[in-house]
């Protein structure tokens, strides 16, 4: 992008942050609309939320923090006329949680009034913005969002697209984005496709989610994913199509399939719920133990755990309830009573467990804090043997391109040998799948992913180092006995 690059920066301190957007074109009921699909969408972020709606003359907004079914009472409602909406939930991170953080960021000026929400994070958002902020440009928030609406602002060119178009030339890294003008709706998808988004049809509206679950609940039609590269402009005329950028190798982001989407959905291609059932099939023929009984970490271990429980011939139980009642409150609760965290959310079933030897399945170790309550939980339940096994491989490295992972200080596989972080978890044995293993399950030989959270490879270039794992990989340990 023909910048000279600053020195290398520090790796950022706090989690990225993830993200989910819908919007709605042609609709009466468009805030309504998008207040369910957000709803649909509350797993991609709990941080906060907004919806800003068209009714062709103006732009109206209500974003706030916390979740969607808290924030969009009726009257809020209310507020949000015209049969255009986009909207945004922010996922919860802990250093950057403000309100002028919140999405969709609705600005006007040179482009008019335009409204953007953001999923994903831009690469060279920082070089970008200290150039701009060299020319005087003001930012009212911290979030990378807001470059793509001063380039737009600064672009020479005429129209909306052609600005957006011109912006997005200078950015990199991963953007599924929606827009909105009083009159016109634009979707578009990074050209590495690193984030989902889909477009559907309700009656004469157009939908556009991040995830199909959203359109399930309103009783749209899934037409088809947004093409890596792809802009779609959506007016009172139709939609129109766009691919003004070179294309990339694509890179869709394997973490999504791994645990960041709904099972429900279908993304990339594929159903996200058969996916990691697979992925369990493919730990159990890596894994192959001798067990009584498959328990899921509820819920995020549920599929693959059906699936290692099915290939492996083992019974499942569920051994683990959970409470679904679970706010925010216990989730992050004050240090004097964390220790209490997963017992609030989880317990043990002691007659499903005692004197068992237990296969116990979850998707993902990043710090292993869950891991070890839940293992020590399951030991309390009476258990004689815990095998513990990730449907994924070990969580390695920071991801830059919007999963909420934290630093690779926190990421226990970064810096701890398997039997080290074994020894922590307090399991009698620990597997991880194999990143081969997860290559053969979601590339079905047609298309590369992003697997920079478990190798390092990066796709897009990050104007930090890229911090040296501290041990060796272990990937390819042989499977345990
Ligand atoms: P821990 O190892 O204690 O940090 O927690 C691991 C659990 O967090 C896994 O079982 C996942 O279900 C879940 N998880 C994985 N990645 C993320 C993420 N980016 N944000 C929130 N939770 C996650």
């Amino acid at each position: 992008m023909g910048m000279k690059q600053e020195k290398a920066m520090e790796i950022p301190d706090k989690p990225r942050e993830g993200c989910g957007i819908f919007g709605v074109f042609n609709h009466p009921e468009a805030a309504n609309l998008t207040y369910l699909g957000l709803y649909a969408l509350q797993h991609r972020g709990q941080e906060s939320a907004g919806i800003v709606s068209s009714d062709g003359r103006e732009l109206h907004v209500h974003k706030a923090m916390g979740l969607v079914s808290d924030i969009f009472t009726e009257s809020a409602l209310k507020t949000l006329p015209g049969s255009s909406a986009i909207g945004h939930v922010r996922y919860s991170t802990t250093g950057s949680s403000h309100i002028k953080n919140a999405q969709p960021f609705v600005v006007s000026g040179g482009v008019g009034n335009v409204a953007i929400a953001h999923n994903g994070n831009l690469t060279n958002a920082m070089e970008i913005r200290k150039e701009l902020e060299s020319y005087g440009s003001i930012f009212q928030s911290t979030m990378d969002t807001e470059v793509i609406i001063h380039l737009m602002a600064i672009s020479r060119e005429k129209t909306l697209l052609d600005r957006l178009i011109n912006a997005l030339s200078r950015v990199q890294g991963a953007y599924s984005l929606l827009l909105m003008a009083e009159n016109t709706m634009i979707a578009v998808r990074d050209p590495r496709g690193f984030r989902p988004l889909s477009i559907g049809r309700l009656g004469d509206a157009t939908v556009v989610a991040s995830e199909s679950c959203a359109f399930d609940l309103i009783g749209a039609a899934l037409e088809r994913e947004i093409d890596p590269g792809e802009i779609v402009s959506i007016d009172k005329q139709g939609r129109k199509s766009y691919k003004p950028f070179p294309p990339l190798k694509q890179s869709p982001c394997v973490f999504e399939f791994i645990y960041f989407a709904r099972p429900d959905s279908f993304i990339f291609g594929r159903n996200v719920y058969e996916i990691r059932k697979e992925l369990g099939r493919q730990l159990a023929r890596e894994y192959p133990l001798e067990a009584d009984v498959v328990i899921p970490v509820p819920d995020s271990g549920m599929p693959a755990a059906i699936g290692y429980a099915q290939e492996a011939g083992i019974p499942l139980e569920l051994g683990l309830i959970r409470n679904h009642y679970v706010g925010r409150t216990f989730i992050e609760p004050k240090q004097s009573i964390r220790h209490f965290g997963v017992k609030i959310k989880l317990n043990p079933v002691r007659q499903i467990l005692k004197g068992k030897r237990v296969v116990v399945v979850d998707d993902s170790i990043v710090r292993a804090t869950t891991g070890r309550k839940i293992i020590k939980m399951i030991r309390s339940g009476g258990a004689t043997e815990i095998h513990f096994l990730i449907s994924s491989p070990p969580t390695r490295f920071p991801c830059f391109y919007g999963i909420d992972t934290p630093t690779k200080s926190e990421l226990i596989a970064n810096s701890h040998t398997l039997e080290e972080i074994r020894k922590y978890i307090t399991c009698d044995s620990l597997g991880y799948l194999s990143l081969e293993g997860l290559k053969y399950v979601v590339e079905g030989g047609r298309r590369p992913f992003c697997y920079a959270c478990f190798d390092g490879q990066y796709p897009v270039e990050f104007p930090v180092k890229i911090p040296e794992p501290q041990m060796p990989l272990f990937y390819n340990l042989s499977p345990m006995k």
